[in-house]
């Protein structure tokens, strides 16, 4: 069975910049299918696109 397995990798929370917010669960980071890419929709500036980490398709984790 093969599926299209995504790699997901830590990128730094563009909404705290690593400081630590609830959008990056107070971790900085957000896991983020690679190649990492910005948001397309606020190309980083975070947005509910995003769910205001700047990153494109960013795993959730709660
Ligand atoms: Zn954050
Ligand atoms: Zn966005």
């Amino acid at each position: 069975m093969s599926e299209d397995k995504e790699t997901y990798a830590p990128e730094t929370c563009c909404h705290c910049e690593g400081l630590g917010c609830t959008y990056c669960n107070k971790t900085g980071t957000v896991m983020v299918p690679q190649p990492a890419q910005k948001c397309k929709q606020c190309g980083g500036d975070c947005c509910i696109y995003c769910g205001y980490t700047g990153w494109e398709r960013p795993l959730k984790q709660y």
